[in-house]
């Protein structure tokens, strides 16, 4: 079994919905869902990033929406952006859930790369609490509030807008590049991300977002679960030249697994094999090189293919790069040393 480090699922949500059976959920699963203790387990995943998301308000048009991602072209319209006063709700109940699951003694927040070695080492799940989307992030003080409660990652925007910048909306085929920068409190917010070393995540963000990072942070340029636009030119993924920008800073990509960002035609409809998914991560690796890429599941977050239906298969992807001739040492450094080699250097040791 090959260890996998994930660096995106979405199931902190699932466990709010769950309330009372929460701790049932996580420790023996519903049968519903991309990943609970005994999935990850099966799976070999030994850690990874579990993201605090404020959902949009509801609106008429979801099933319309999904209905347009099914047939590309699409271009969705941008949600609404959503008030401090809101997100902080949803946010806190969701941190809440993490800090529960540390509670039943298999998972453990880490702080520190020192942490995740020792939470691997005692057989516990290593977690990064990770916000995406800064709208629970009402402004600095606040940062540091969330980073005492254990926040080690943060993408200042989803597809929504916030104060600090723009997201790029679900598009395909789109340029990533759709909108402003980030805002002047978005440039606050990368120089104190960088002075607390928490790691700043360029998923979602729009080309000049991404440009204004890339020009501010001392830390190395990171997206935890996006691909690669050459292959699937959906505004969510990333275009060669961010691939190259990335890779001059030493930093990685997480492969995302969503259907619709790995697709030639941007369907969201799931496909059985690997052959897309190795197309990604042999474009990744020749631009980001070996220590450059790494895995992003959006478990919970998004439509799987098949054979990576949930966490329990994970090793059908270590086996399938195995097969493409990728060799041992690369398998591991993509399914999880670089995730924690990177996690060092933004972090400190
Ligand atoms: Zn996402």
């Amino acid at each position: 079994m090959i260890p996998v480090f994930d660096g995106h699922n979405d199931f902190l949500q699932r466990m709010v919905e769950a309330g009372p059976a929460r701790d049932a959920l996580w420790l023996k699963g519903d049968g519903t869902g991309h990943l609970d203790l005994p999935r990850i387990k099966a799976g070999g995943m030994i850690g990874g990033f579990f993201a605090i998301w404020t959902p949009s308000p509801e609106g008429p048009n979801d099933d319309a929406a999904v209905a347009q991602m099914e047939n590309p072209p699409f271009a969705l319209d941008l949600p609404d952006p959503v008030p401090a006063t809101e997100a902080l709700p949803h946010a806190m109940a969701q941190a809440a859930n993490l800090l529960a699951m540390e509670r039943t003694g298999t998972l453990q927040i880490c702080r520190s790369a020192a942490d995740i070695r020792e939470a691997i080492a005692a057989g516990r799940i290593a977690a990064v609490m990770h916000i995406e989307g800064a709208e629970p992030v009402a402004d600095l003080d606040m940062l540091h509030v969330w980073h005492t409660m254990g926040l080690r990652s943060l993408g200042p925007v989803w597809s929504r807008p916030t104060i600090y910048g723009h997201g790029v909306p679900f598009a395909f085929p789109s340029s990533p590049d759709t909108g402003p920068g980030l805002t002047d409190a978005g440039k606050a917010l990368v120089r104190e991300c960088n002075q607390l070393r928490i790691m700043l995540d360029l998923s979602h963000l729009n080309e000049k977002g991404f440009d204004d990072i890339a020009a501010l942070s001392d830390a190395p340029l990171v997206a935890s679960h996006s691909c690669a636009h050459a292959i699937s030119a959906s505004s969510r993924n990333l275009t060669d030249r961010q691939l190259q920008v990335i890779a001059r800073s030493k930093g990685l990509v997480g492969l995302n697994y969503a259907t619709g960002f790995l697709r030639a035609d941007g369907k969201r409809q799931s496909f059985a094999g690997f052959d897309v998914i190795l197309a990604h991560l042999d474009h990744m690796l020749a631009i980001l090189g070996e220590d450059g890429v790494a895995l992003g599941s959006d478990y919970d977050g998004a439509l799987m293919p098949l054979d990576l239906s949930d966490a329990g298969k994970l090793q059908n992807l270590t086996a399938a790069m195995q097969a493409h001739g990728y060799s041992d040492e690369l398998v591991a450094k993509i399914a999880w040393k670089n995730w924690v080699n990177v996690l060092e250097r933004t972090w400190g040791a």
